[in-house]
């Protein structure tokens, strides 16, 4: 056996070793046979891109599908290969995904900033129904990113600008971080070569420097955490480059003045403990004001959850993030975790709420009028885009911006959604789409005889809710 397939199988059985693996090998030898004579620009055969791009989503723990997929991800595109041809041998799953992949190649190949947007509003609608087909959209980015040198100049840096403006903000929707931190850190480079060079000496000069400050850090931590009694991992780091270069830029500053280039994380086995930690972490170092956000208690739309704070440490400043086991694979593989669990026994309930999430966010761009209001919506801080909103009974549910009581009722549950009668917003009577904020109490009221009209289609603006009230008004056979 070729010793590439080989170590992607080997890797592949490392996190599932009872999976049958033909549908991998058999892609492998497919792609492989259809490449055959192609070469990239590097003058490499073009068939290690694919093996490359595989390797990246065995990284991410994904199925055999997907992995199966990424090596197929160029044949209908670059070879005479097409998708039946892929279905008849493989199964359909894998083919759709390989036709998303061919129809995003189509749509990338514009410049101009209005129909990028727009290209990259319609590619993602047209692959939301598999989000594996992103994954390895974004695997494929990180790989010619990696190989860049090979195109002029002027295309490194137009390739670098859209990494950075839409797929590393894509990375981070979908949680994938250290695929968004990859992908910054690569446009970087190209996009600021000289302030890149700047931060990297930086570094590198420094790094004995920040080792040291690192280990005396977690060194005291691990001690102060050891005495009260805290289960505890401990993961330190020196910040990646572009987090540093935004920094500087944010501080107006050059790199000597940075002081936050220390990161540590802190992995504990409940939520409870995270909160005994952050009590422990600021008695004993004083934190810097305002640094700290509970991202457990107030979760963001990408699944990712950690308390942040920052604080003092020998003149230096340190980050640290705590969270739970749980909580931090879902940050390491992103939405990847969904398939992952899935294979396994431990499924996560909330993943698939999760993945919803994701999905109605970017259904959500539907309706979002102009390209360009969407490239906003999409490089804005996540934070911004989703609000917060309690039942009475103080459950939280998170909803995107602009969303209505009406959204909400759809959100608790179907039944509710369907006999919406009223909505009381902190207890006074609001109609039925009125916006919704941040940090409303919302009740709905119901009546046992109201119904889904086709008015209700304006004041519904969120994928969920409508399509369930499309789908009864077609059940009712009402034209909508
Ligand atoms: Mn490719």
């Amino acid at each position: 056996m070729d010793a590439d397939l080989k170590e992607l199988l080997d890797n592949f059985k490392s996190y599932n070793p009872a999976q049958d693996t033909i549908l991998i090998e058999k892609a492998y030898n497919f792609a492989k046979a259809a490449h055959e004579g192609q070469k990239r620009l590097t003058g490499e055969p073009f068939f290690i891109h694919a093996v490359a791009v595989a390797k990246i989503m065995l990284e991410h723990k994904l199925d055999v599908d997907t992995i199966s997929a990424a090596l197929l991800h160029d044949v209908v595109e670059d070879t005479p290969a097409t998708v039946a041809e892929i279905e008849k041998n493989f199964n359909k799953d894998i083919a759709a995904m390989v036709a998303g992949l061919t129809k995003i190649d189509k749509l990338e190949n514009t410049s101009a900033d209005e129909e990028t947007a727009e290209n990259w509003r319609k590619m993602l609608i047209a692959v939301s129904h598999d989000m594996r087909i992103i994954l390895i959209k974004l695997a494929d980015r990180m790989h010619n990113m990696k190989t860049l040198d090979a195109l002029p100049p002027p295309r490194q840096k137009e390739k670098a600008l859209e990494t950075l403006t839409l797929y590393a903000p894509l990375a981070q929707r979908l949680g994938m971080f250290s695929i968004k931190n990859e992908l910054e850190d690569l446009s970087f480079k190209y996009l600021h070569p000289q302030e890149h060079k700047i931060v990297e000496d930086g570094v590198k000069r420094l790094e004995k420097d920040l080792d040291n400050k690192l280990a005396a850090f977690t060194k005291v931590l691990g001690g102060v955490l050891d005495k009260d009694q805290i289960p505890h991992k401990l993961l330190a780091r020196v910040k990646n480059n572009f987090s540093i270069y935004r920094k500087m830029k944010k501080q107006n500053s050059g790199f000597d003045q940075i002081q936050d280039l220390l990161g540590v994380r802190i992995i504990t086995d409940n939520k409870l403990d995270c909160y005994r930690a952050l009590g422990a972490l600021h008695a004993n170092f004083k934190p810097v004001a305002g640094s700290f956000t509970d991202y457990i208690a107030m979760p963001k739309m990408n699944m990712y959850q950690s308390i942040h704070t920052t604080v003092f440490f020998e003149g230096a400043l340190v980050e640290v993030q705590i969270r739970t086991e749980e909580m931090h694979r879902t940050c390491e593989y992103g939405i990847a975790a969904h398939w992952r669990y899935k294979l396994g026994s431990k499924a996560d309930p909330h993943l698939d709420e999760k993945l919803n999430w994701i999905r109605q966010w970017i259904e959500w761009q539907r309706d979002l009028t102009a390209p360009r209001e969407f490239l906003e919506s999409f490089q804005t801080d996540i934070n911004l885009s989703q609000i917060f909103v309690f039942t009475p009974k103080g459950d939280v549910k998170v909803l995107p911006e602009r969303a209505t009581p009406l959204d909400f009722a759809y959100l608790v549950h179907t039944e509710i959604g369907e006999h919406y009668s009223g909505a009381l917003v902190n207890g006074k009577m609001v109609k039925m789409n009125s916006e919704l904020k941040s940090g409303d109490i919302c009740e709905i009221q119901t009546k046992k005889n109201a119904e889904p009209k086709a008015q209700w289609l304006e004041a519904a603006k969120t994928a969920r809710a409508r399509s369930k009230i499309k789908t009864y008004l077609r059940a009712k056979g009402v034209e909508f």
